[in-house]
């Protein structure tokens, strides 16, 4: 098999930790697969350069941020290279540019465009082992990107896909997906197989053991990835295209995602075109808006909130405040201690009654529901930031996540 390896910041450490990555690819190889491997930074270094960075200046610069981030990369991916060689292999390793991962201009955010293969199957032939600087690459004009927090795990899948390897897989500091956080839930339980669909949810609700970016390309590509620890043998989580041999739950996992504000725009005239109107230069700012509710005008004027990624909090007030300036609204308020609670299942598509449960839990436990939004197979709960840790267990108590589901739920 041709395998894609991805190892991420904890699995690289230390430089123990790193010879045993080492030993780890080496067994693979032995074991007769192909091996290209991407690494992130050691656990930690990139935010020691974001902290250097707002050390230097307040001003935003963030050509030169990603400069300064991909270095954490660079280093790791050069020492495994090294501690592969050193340990009987033959390892090179590449920077983004070297094999040509081409991305648009959004530093800090950037998406793959593209990937030449062809440096790494030339390695591949010489019989070397690629090892990639994760979670960077270079736009049309050869500025150093980055792929957003998370982003080595996208690097390893667009690999794989660019490659065509029959397999990616994620090597974390946990043994695959579970029904939630372990560190936030002791008695969460693996999901053998997850959908992709239901992967891109957990993910974009804040499990961050997968990059969203990645689990969308995954799922373009039909990349199938295993999730699993690099400390252990265990099988870990595939995922996959959803098929019969998933478990047949209503709620497969419950998510939380602390990075979250919530902003409240009172006094906004009422009257076509206000929305996209005050929306517009949030988008423009590349600010994600998620849950957004409106309350009916009183006296032609209505009020909106909406929440946004905690980190871009700063971008998105700017924009409204100026926004509310022209609109003539009344003032703007935010909310920075709230967290999104989620639970998703492909399982909810044919059921009813799981939010109402979802609602009953949390209100036996007194926690206030200040906003909540829907999909078809997924509901979230913004509520206080001090219970969001709470509300997961709760709702994977009252969901029973810790239990293996019955064989074929519909018989019982
Ligand atoms: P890496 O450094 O290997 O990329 P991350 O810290 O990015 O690892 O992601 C792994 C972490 O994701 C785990 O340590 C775990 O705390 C967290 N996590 C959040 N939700 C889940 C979940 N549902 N299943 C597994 N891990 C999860
Ligand atoms: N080092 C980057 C980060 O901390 C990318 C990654 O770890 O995937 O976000
Ligand atoms: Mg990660």
């Amino acid at each position: 098999m041709l395998i894609v390896q991805k190892y991420g910041g904890t699995s690289m450490g230390s430089i123990e930790r790193i010879r045993h990555v080492a030993e780890r690819v080496l067994r693979t190889r032995a074991a007769g697969h192909q091996v290209v491997v991407t690494v992130s930074a050691m656990a930690g270094e990139t935010d020691r350069l974001i902290k250097l960075a707002s050390a230097i200046s307040d001003r935003e610069q963030p050509r030169e941020l990603d400069v300064l981030l991909a270095t954490g990369e660079q280093a790791t991916a050069a020492l495994l290279a090294m501690a592969i060689t050193a340990a009987g292999g033959q390892a090179v390793s590449f920077l983004g540019h070297q094999i040509r991962i081409h991305t648009d201009s959004a530093f800090s955010r950037a998406r793959i465009r593209q990937i030449e293969a062809s440096a790494l199957t030339q390695a591949l032939e010489r019989d070397q082992i690629p090892v990639i600087a994760g979670f960077q690459g270079t736009d049309a004009e050869g500025n150093i990107t980055t792929l957003g927090r998370g982003g080595s795990d996208t690097t390893g899948v667009a690999v794989a896909a660019a490659i065509r390897a029959d397999l990616c897989e994620i090597c974390t500091d946990v043994n695959g997906v579970y029904t939630a956080d372990p560190r936030i839930c002791p008695d969460a339980r693996l999901i053998p197989r997850v959908a992709y669909q239901e992967m891109l949810e957990l993910a974009s609700l804040g499990a961050k053991v997968l990059q969203i970016r990645s689990v969308e390309v995954a799922s373009t590509y039909r990349v199938p990835v295993r999730v699993c620890s690099t400390f252990s043998e265990e099988a870990g989580t595939m995922v996959v295209s959803e098929d019969s041999a998933m478990e047949k739950v209503v709620v497969t996992g419950v998510s939380l995602d602390s990075n979250q504000a919530r902003i409240t725009v009172s006094g906004l005239p009422a009257r076509p075109g206000i929305q996209a109107e005050l929306f517009r230069p949030l988008g423009e700012a590349g600010v994600v808006v998620d849950m957004i509710v409106q309350i009916p005008p009183v006296d032609g004027r209505a009020s909106l909130s909406f929440t946004v990624p905690l980190t871009d909090l700063r971008t998105a007030r700017d924009r409204v405040d100026a926004a509310a300036q022209r609109l003539n609204a009344g003032p703007v308020l935010s909310d920075d201690d709230v967290a999104k609670v989620s639970i998703v299942g492909v399982g909810m598509r044919s059921h009813s009654g799981v939010a109402q449960r979802m609602f009953e839990l949390l209100a036996q436990q007194q926690i206030d529901i200040m906003m909540i939004s829907t999909s078809e197979i997924k509901v979230s709960c913004l509520v206080a930031r001090r219970y969001g840790e709470v509300a997961v267990r709760v709702l994977h108590d009252g969901f029973r996540l810790a239990e293996a589901p019955a064989a074929d739920p519909a018989a019982g």
